[in-house]
């Protein structure tokens, strides 16, 4: 699955489309480079799990902060 994963900005809320999580990661980091520059990147991410008997299925928050982000910010 290639569109399972979105991202939740820890500042305004902002969310992602639902996408790679590569895409994800980099649509975060572009919200936050141009919302909130002087921010260090961070929020959730959110994996969207697929059931075979009920569609969509459920979302499930990971909570995860997106320590990544800030390494790759760094570079
Ligand atoms: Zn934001």
């Amino acid at each position: 699955m290639t569109d399972s994963y979105r991202y939740r900005c820890g500042e305004c809320g902002h969310r992602t489309a639902w996408g790679s999580e590569s895409h994800g990661e980099r649509a975060i980091e572009a919200h936050y480079g141009r919302s909130h520059p002087r921010v260090v990147p961070g929020g959730m991410a959110e994996f969207r799990k697929k059931d075979s008997g009920g569609g969509v299925g459920c979302l499930i928050a990971l909570g995860i902060v997106v320590l990544l982000l800030v390494l790759a910010s760094r570079h």
